[in-house]
């Protein structure tokens, strides 16, 4: 979608630190990070947020799920733990309207969920 930050940057149209890539998504790392490890998971087709979901999406949100785990592993996460978000409209403060899943870890994290 033009004028959609996460395409743009799925697309290598603006720069990002990215961790990951293949056919479906891109992961790279959170300009303003919140942990130590704090990476974005994102699919390359714009879809705004997990109110846009449908049946259709159901493998490649899966996928989302299998590339963070993965992700966690490969940067030393596993055994200390993580936390995968994915924020959703204003109430629980979605800033960037491309789906993605923030994967946080590599400290203890505050709270028990957000
Ligand atoms: P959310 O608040 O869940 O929509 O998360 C959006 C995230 O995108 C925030 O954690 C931002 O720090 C991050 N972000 C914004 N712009 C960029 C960028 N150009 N590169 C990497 N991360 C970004
Ligand atoms: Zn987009």
């Amino acid at each position: 979608m033009a004028d959609c930050l996460f395409c743009k940057i799925a697309a290598k149209q603006i720069p990002a630190s990215i961790v990951h890539e293949d056919a479906d998504l891109v992961a790279f790392k959170d300009i303003a990070p919140q942990a130590p490890v704090h990476v974005l998971i994102v699919p390359r087709v714009h879809i705004e947020s997990l109110n846009a979901l449908d049946e259709c999406h159901g493998a490649l949100m899966g996928r989302i799920i299998v590339v963070a785990a993965k992700l966690a592993r490969d940067l030393g996460l596993a055994e200390g733990g993580y936390r995968l978000v994915t924020n959703c409209g204003p109430d629980a403060g979605q800033t960037v309207f491309h789906l993605h899943t923030h994967l946080l870890g590599g400290t203890p994290l505050s709270g028990r969920m957000g």
